[in-house]
Order: structure tokens, then sequence, then C-alpha cells
């Protein structure tokens, strides 16, 4: 059936965030649209609001709506252990694990030469300024178990052992399965994983 150009290309917005097909795009567009519309207005106002306030934050990447984000900016957090992972949505996912109490940094991603993705788009020189800090001991390298991860962790193996020997640079323990995205492993795995992190060896 065609669908009323508005319509259509609402559907056509929500498609394209993850884990949104095309079948869950066009119920939640007609939940929105049908009925009461107050939940709809409310969606486009916080979107509007968040894409207006929120930026990434300065020394960690992940987003924030103030100068630092609270990670950074909390004088309660551990400044001699640093934990890297890919997205923000990662970040979140060891928060709500309760296992870990020092520093991020985000990455923009993970290596993927065959798309042209190479250390410079995932931020490898920021993270190299950002490790120079003297009051950092440990580098925790948490990102997934993917073939791509994997291969952006040995990139961050390689580069810290040459530019900053003294780091302890650990791994996440395979808690987490082979394959698997962090943004969708439980919490209890991801608590494993990170108490049984162990040093990276090249
Ligand atoms: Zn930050």
């Amino acid at each position: 059936m065609e669908q009323p150009g508005a319509i259509s290309e609402l559907i056509d917005a929500l498609k394209r965030l993850p884990g949104i097909g095309p079948r869950a795009a066009q119920r939640i567009s007609y939940q929105l649209l049908s009925g009461d519309r107050s939940d709809a207005t409310r969606l486009g106002r916080a979107l509007l609001e968040a894409v207006d306030c929120v930026h990434k934050c300065p020394r960690c990447n992940s987003l924030t709506d103030k100068d630092l984000c609270i990670f950074c900016s909390s004088p309660n957090r551990d400044d001699s252990q640093l934990c890297i992972v890919e997205t923000v949505a990662d970040l979140m996912v060891i928060e709500q694990s309760l296992s870990y109490n020092g520093r991020y940094f985000v990455l923009q991603g993970r290596l993927s030469p065959l798309n042209g993705i190479g250390p410079h788009e995932i931020g490898l020189d920021k993270l190299i300024q950002r490790t120079a800090e003297d009051s950092l001991k440990e580098v925790i390298i948490a990102t997934s178990f993917t073939a791509e991860g994997e291969a952006t962790a040995l990139a961050i193996t390689d580069l810290l052992t040459k530019h900053h020997p003294q780091l302890r640079l650990t791994r996440i323990a395979k808690g987490v399965p082979a394959g698997a995205e962090l943004e969708y492993t439980d919490v209890n795995t991801v608590a494993q994983a990170m108490l049984n992190r162990r040093v990276r060896e090249l």
C-alpha cells in the first residue's frame, strides 16, 4: 500500500535505527500517530532538544550536555584506570555492570581497513594524547570480540606499547562470547569479563 509522504518519511527514518526492521518501523509509526499523540509530541521535542544540546565530551568522546561528561568530571572516579570502548552504548553496559570505577575513552567505532576505516578515523591519535597523563597506570581494552574488534585491540596494544611502555595494558576476558557485541550482552557476563581481564600480549 502506498503511504502518504510524511508517514513514509517517518518509517524510513525509524528503519535506519539499530535493531529496528521495516515491520517494527511501521508499527511504531502507526502507534505514534494513532489516538493520543502526546507520546509522539514528547518524543519529537526530546529528540530535537537532545540533538541541540548534546555533544561529544572533548576528553573521552562520550555524550554530554555539559563541558565535560559525568565520567570525566566526577572526582570520585579512579584516574589511574582508563577503559577503551567502541561506542557509548558499550560504555553504558560496563557502567551498568558496576564492575568498574575508572575513566573511559570512546573510540569512533573499530578498525575496518576494507571500508577505509583506519587508526585516524577511529581516533587513535587522540587516544595516544589522552594516555600520556602521569596519573594513568592501566589501560583496559574493552573492544568487542569480533574480528574487527580484535584487530582494533591489537592496533591499540601496538601503539600504546610503543608510545607509553610504562602503562599496564589489559584486555577484558572472554566471558563475552566470540562474535558478540558488548551492547547486546547481559550485564553479569560483562561484569565477569571485566573482573577476569588479563594483561594484553602481542
Ligand atoms: Zn568525558
